[in-house]
């Protein structure tokens, strides 16, 4: 017994050095992405769960490595995270994403609002409104239409802060989304007095509403939570028609996931916006 836990030990203590050493490779790759125009993005379509319009567009960043093939931003922005690349790295997704924003407008495609996702290292920096005005400005995209993406566990980490933060994003126009909801631990005072727009349902619990009644019971409650705050919601990672019907007879507004669109490249997304244009 002792020879297997010694034996188990040094697999994960190998397993461990073998992560270590990914991310330390990343991290230096990484430096060079921005700059050597190895970072993308692409964009999934979300749409009025009534109508099946599309309303938005979530922009979500990709990482194609000469050699390492696409990476996932599941993978990757936690390395930016820790070794603060993340600012340069989100200051490159803004910039894009509100150019590309500009170039659907002038071809008359372009969706209500696109949606960009926050870091928490970004959401903590006191000249991200001033950033993020500088960016809409260059682009020449009116503050509505853009759409800023911050965690629920961000939001709440400290909450005093991001309250603070929330407000002078709001007054400049832009408005604000709660990702992954249900999956942090919400204050429901503080969430009164966020300026958010839309609560986004963590995909965890709309994957299974099929089968499981507690999941249903949250994303219910999480419906009603949102109506009585005022805010719309958006289910996360819809996959299945009967999915879409629950959420429908329940009154969430909108629906992003695999079922109505999948995240695609801009070229992709252009066609698929002028396809989709509401007449
Ligand atoms: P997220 O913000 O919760 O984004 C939703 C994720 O679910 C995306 O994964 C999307 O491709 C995926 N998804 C969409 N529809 C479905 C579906 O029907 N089923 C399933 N199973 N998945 C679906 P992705 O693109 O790999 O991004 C992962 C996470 O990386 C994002 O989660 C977000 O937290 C982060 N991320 C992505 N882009 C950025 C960025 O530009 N900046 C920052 N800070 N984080 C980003
Ligand atoms: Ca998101
Ligand atoms: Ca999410
Ligand atoms: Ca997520």
């Amino acid at each position: 017994v002792k020879h297997e836990n010694r034996g188990d030990f040094r697999f994960y203590t190998s397993e461990m050095q073998a992560h270590t050493e990914r991310a330390l490779l990343l991290a230096s790759a990484l430096r060079h992405a921005v700059a050597g125009g190895q970072l993308h993005l692409h964009y999934q379509p979300q749409f009025d769960v009534s109508t099946r319009q599309v309303t938005g567009a979530e922009a979500l960043v990709r990482w194609s490595h000469p050699s390492l093939g696409v990476l996932s931003p599941a993978e990757f922005i936690p390395v930016a995270e820790s070794t603060g690349l993340i600012n340069e790295l989100g200051a490159w997704v803004l910039r894009e994403a509100a150019r590309e924003l500009r170039r659907w407008q002038d071809e008359g495609v372009a969706p209500p609002m696109l949606a960009v996702n926050l870091s928490a290292v970004q959401f903590r920096r006191p000249d991200l409104p001033e950033c993020i005005r500088r960016e809409l400005d260059e682009a020449g995209i009116q503050p509505e239409r853009l759409e800023l993406e911050l965690t629920e566990a961000v939001a709440m980490d400290d909450p005093e802060k991001a309250l603070h933060m929330m407000r002078q994003l709001a007054a400049s126009g832009v408005r604000i989304a709660i990702d992954d909801f249900g999956t942090g631990y919400s204050s429901l005072s503080y969430l009164k007095r966020f300026t958010a727009h839309r609560l986004k349902i963590d995909q965890s619990f709309v994957r299974d509403i099929g089968e499981d009644e507690d999941d249903r019971a949250i994303v219910r409650a999480i419906i009603r939570l949102a109506q009585s705050l005022g805010m719309h919601t958006v289910a996360e990672g819809v996959e299945t028609e009967e999915q879409l019907a629950f959420l429908k007879a329940e009154g969430c507004d909108e629906a992003q996931g695999y079922l109505l669109a999948r995240p695609m490249p801009a070229d992709d997304m252009r066609a698929f916006l002028a396809a989709n244009r509401a007449l």
